[in-house]
């Protein structure tokens, strides 16, 4: 693979300053045009030669906090990292972008390994990709000090801290790194994000006063749906049907489940292998190569899978069975979309799972306590299945991040169920806590409620309060559901150290006085709420969509093609957001194509003249019909660009002249760097004019029967707005499409 190992230089030594601004840098190398949130601050804050540690959600966009510092500066980035496929597919992909980067770790021959050190003495290597064992291994500290290192970054940062869930013994010793490199800025990056652990982090890396930026754990392009747990297999054949080609993982509960629910796909054609423990080393790599390769589009797996995989385009995860808590879940769900384009999980629930999960626990041997723990968790779980609000809220609010709005991509959301004012319901639940000086939880406030005869109560004196028996009229489930949709509400707090009793908060004063009113959702079981939401009937894809999906699956086949030839996994040649975003605008110039979100200056002399074609030739494949579907796209982006040298009248002119000569619409598209929309505009004016060109094949007869209808009725007249006519037909046909239709028009009845 050619490396532009001198671009960087060169710009170095063109612009002669010191720093090139990041923003040039986000660009030039990555494609991209805005950072992400708090990225732009991080970069400054060790630009500025301080310590810090970042903490986003997988996916958020970690690595570009050191990798555009690495290129904005002379000097080396060491990074250590604690997975040797992670640090390969990091070396591809910035490579693929131009950057002089490398790894180097026991999987490298001897002479592979002297040609990088030596290119890291050159001065010409920007970023090293380090494992801890090599870090440690003798002398190696001693010769990274000869090198001019500028920042030092710690990737998987929490595998350092006992207390984080994925600790690793090699990692203590990075504490000692700090002391080698005493005035080097360094970087802790993790996706963990729980208080103990983090603070443990940055203790060991002996940093303890390193600024900490934690971003917003919301991945928005997660769609988050919740299916009741019958006919599953038929579900989930059903869910990739409608998916097809794309990848997927697919978590269960036991091995046995992996290997059937494989199977079964398999038979109908799906290309999907099981992956759990109890397969030798050999086949789970070849699974999980299969798998980044495109080559398998389904994993059915145990937990095991997907750890330390970076693979971008994982479109979905669906969750066989309930897992076992929350922190669990966000993780898996998490290994979708990483490129940040939508992605969908699903996730199976039947109440009885609630009774396997607890049963499991039950039975392990752990010790009491943490048993406890571990039901409370399960109990999330189910809140989080069960939720009558906005999922997204629950899942956030479980990582104490407060959300103001409903996310509107979740099944809640999308098909919400209908409420009623609950403020007097609530006013009873909030008075019995207070009144019980809160000592209840769930089950007993309930019992109070309800007025019901339990020794318990009586014991407690709690049959002498005002509140007990205010709500006979509802049934047992009935109040739980309601109190549960307070609880994810937040109108309560939960002392779950203290056997999960109910305190009051300031939101409960709010409501008790009512200065708050509440709105809860009608009970349903839960069976019957998810019937109706799942026989809600998804919307109909828009011809523009479809050419657009065609166009996807014919880049992805490009990109896989070109991934092979190059033996690196497809992701990494391009992200899916970066094709989505090309089968979106379709580039067919240099400038279309560098404003594709993720193309670089030098992914774009990589890769953009064999894209380009083969975008050309899929419009030359479709009929002019189709062409105009496609083509409102961003017209005004284009026309800003217009060449502002030629006149207006020239620029009509210019484009006649063209079309004299032969050319078709896209070939004068391309030659004038404008959209085709825009030369179809050109084109009518002359056609009004009464030269003779031939419109009538981009409108068919039936369309244009049914503008020029609709034009009549209304009296429109002769170079009035098209706006009417667009919207007494409900939109249907856009404007290029009328205006050509007028213009036939005006000119047969002249
Ligand atoms: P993490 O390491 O946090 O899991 P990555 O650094 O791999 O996440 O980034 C996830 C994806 O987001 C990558 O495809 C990356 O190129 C993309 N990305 C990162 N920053 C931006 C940005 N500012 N604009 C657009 N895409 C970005
Ligand atoms: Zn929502």
């Amino acid at each position: 693979m050619p490396i532009h190992q001198n671009n960087l230089k060169f710009i170095l030594k063109k612009t002669n300053i010191r720093l090139i601004p990041k923003e040039r840098i986000l660009k030039n190398f990555f494609g991209y045009d805005k950072f992400r949130p708090l990225q732009a601050e991080i970069i400054d804050h060790l630009i500025d030669g301080k310590d810090c540690m970042v903490l986003m959600p997988t996916g958020g966009g970690k690595s570009i906090c050191f990798q555009v510092p690495a290129l904005m500066q002379a000097g080396l980035t060491l990074v250590v990292s604690p997975l040797i496929a992670l640090m390969h597919d990091q070396v591809q992909a910035l490579r693929a972008n131009g950057v002089k980067a490398a790894y180097i770790n026991s999987s490298l021959a001897m002479h592979e390994v002297r040609e990088i050190e030596q290119a890291c003495r050159d001065n010409e290597m920007k970023l090293l990709y380090v494992s801890p064992e090599k870090l440690f291994s003798r002398g190696y500290l001693d010769w990274l000090e000869t090198l001019p290192i500028k920042l030092i970054a710690i990737d998987e940062s929490h595998c350092v801290s006992t207390w984080g869930h994925d600790f690793r013994p090699e990692y203590t010793q990075l504490g000692t790194l700090k002391k080698s490199f005493p005035q080097i800025p360094m970087v802790a990056l993790t996706a963990t994000a729980d208080r103990v652990t983090r603070k443990d982090v940055l203790k060991q890396l002996d940093i303890p006063d390193a600024k900490v930026f934690i971003s917003s754990f919301d991945r928005p392009n997660l769609s988050l749906t919740v299916a009741a747990g019958r006919n599953r297999v038929k579900y989930i054949e059903k869910f990739i049907a409608e998916r097809p080609r794309q990848a997927g993982i697919i978590y269960c509960l036991s091995r046995r489940n992996t290997e059937s629910l494989a199977e079964s796909l398999a038979k109908i054609g799906i290309r999907a292998k099981a992956y759990h423990a109890g397969f030798d080393t050999a086949t789970r790599t070849k699974t999980q190569n299969e798998f980044l390769n495109d080559e398998i589009d389904v994993v059915c797996a145990t937990i095991a899978f997907g750890m330390g995989i970076d693979k971008s385009n994982v479109r979905w995860v669906i969750h066989y069975s309930l897992p076992a808590n929350v922190e669990g879940f966000y993780q898996e769900i998490g290994r979708a979309g990483r490129d940040g384009t939508k992605a969908d999980t699903l996730l199976f629930y039947s109440y009885n799972e609630i009774a396997v999960r607890k049963e499991m626990v039950q039975n392990s041997n752990l010790p009491e306590e943490m048993k406890e723990i571990q039901y409370a968790k399960i109990e999330r779980m189910k809140q989080y299945a069960e939720a009558q609000i906005c999922r997204r809220r629950i899942l956030l609010s479980y990582f104490n991040e407060e959300v103001q709005r409903d996310c509107g991509n979740c099944d809640v959301c999308k098909n919400p169920p209908r409420r009623f004012d609950g403020t007097i319901l609530a006013q009873k639940a909030l008075s019995a806590i207070a009144r019980t000086n809160e000592k209840v939880a769930m089950g007993m406030l309930i019992d109070v409620l309800r007025g019901s005869n339990n020794r318990k109560i009586f014991d407690n004196k709690f049959h002498e309060i005002k509140t007990f028996g205010a709500g006979k009229d509802l049934k047992y489930e009935e109040w739980a559901d309601y109190i549960l949709q307070m609880m994810n509400m937040g109108l309560m707090d939960i002392a779950h150290d203290r056997q999960h009793i109910f305190e009051i908060n300031n939101f409960s004063r709010q409501v008790l006085s009512g200065q708050k009113t509440v709105q809860l959702a009608h009970y349903k079981p839960f069976e019957e709420k998810q019937a109706e939401r799942e026989a809600a009937i998804p919307k109909e894809k828009n011809k523009r969509e479809i050419i657009k999906d065609a166009l996807f699956e014919r880049l992805r086949t490009l990109r896989k093609k070109i991934a092979d030839e190059r033996r690196t996994p497809p992701y990494v040649i391009m992200s899916d957001a970066t094709l989505s975003d090309m089968a979106q605008k379709k580039p067919l110039t240099k400038a279309e194509c560098l404003d594709v979100s993720g193309i670089g200056d030098l992914k774009y002399q990589q890769f953009g003249e064999i894209f380009m074609t083969e975008i050309k030739n899929f419009i030359n494949q479709l009929s002019p019909e189709e062409k105009m579907a496609v083509e409102r796209r961003n017209v005004f982006l284009v026309e800003n660009k217009e060449n502002s040298s030629l006149s207006r009248v020239d620029t009509y002119q210019y484009t006649y002249e063209l079309y004299k000569e032969g050319n078709d619409i896209d070939q004068i598209a391309v030659k004038r760097q404008l959209s085709p929309t825009t030369i179809l505009g050109h084109l009518c004016k002359f056609y009004d004019e009464g030269v003779d060109i031939d419109l009538m094949k981009y409108v068919s007869a039936k369309d244009y029967l049914e503008i020029t209808q609709v034009a009549k009725q209304m009296k429109y007249e002769k170079n009035a707005a098209l706006k009417p006519i667009f919207e007494a037909m409900n939109e249907k046909h856009d404007y290029q499409k009328i205006r050509i239709a007028m213009a036939i028009w005006f000119r047969e009845n002249a």
